[in-house]
């Protein structure tokens, strides 16, 4: 199982995250994102992944 952690504080809502997996993050009107799927069952799809690396303020991070 792995999670996706956001700290809500860092998060500028940038969308870079959305751009790279849309099923997974939403940036809401609070400006802030959502993360729709929070956990995968084994290993996270690249798309997230590659989402969770370019974020550019470092707010998401996966966790086994
Ligand atoms: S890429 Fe990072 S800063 Fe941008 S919306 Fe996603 S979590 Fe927030």
């Amino acid at each position: 199982m792995t999670r996706v952690e956001l700290d809500p504080e860092r998060c500028v809502g940038s969308g870079t995250c959305e751009m790279f997996a849309p099923d997974v993050f939403e940036v809401g009107d609070d400006g802030v994102v959502h993360v729709l799927v929070p956990a995968f069952d084994g290993a996270e799809p690249d798309e997230v992944r590659e989402a969770v690396q370019a974020c550019p303020t470092q707010a998401l991070s996966l966790v086994d």
